[in-house]
């Protein structure tokens, strides 16, 4: 856990992270929708800063990429908490897990 950038104290004592558009208000305990950012006192914290929850090597195609080293890998990484909410979303388990 580590101290996180992007917030800011509100003049009613809540705190609001400004990272991405939800702007979340957050008493003190309180979780972001993301379930990333976490409010402990008069701070806010990242929850998953240096934590991964995946790893895998992934053929290259698999990427966003076009025509980029076509037959190689690519080592992936992620970690847990995202600011969507995607019924589709093909790493829920991953994205949306609570650390
Ligand atoms: S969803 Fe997460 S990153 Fe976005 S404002 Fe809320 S706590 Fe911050």
């Amino acid at each position: 856990m580590r101290e996180a950038s992007y917030w800011k104290t509100r003049s009613d004592g809540r705190l609001a992270c400004v990272l991405c558009p939800h702007v979340c208000k957050l008493a003190d305990g309180g979780v972001g929708l993301c379930n990333a950012r976490e409010r402990k006192g008069d701070k806010l914290y990242t929850l998953n800063y240096a934590r991964m929850t995946s790893m895998a090597m992934d053929p290259i195609e698999k990427k966003p990429l076009y025509h980029f080293h076509p037959g190689s890998q690519i080592l992936s990484v992620g970690t847990f908490g995202c600011s969507f909410r995607c019924p589709w979303c093909q790493n829920s388990e991953i994205s949306q897990g609570r650390p």
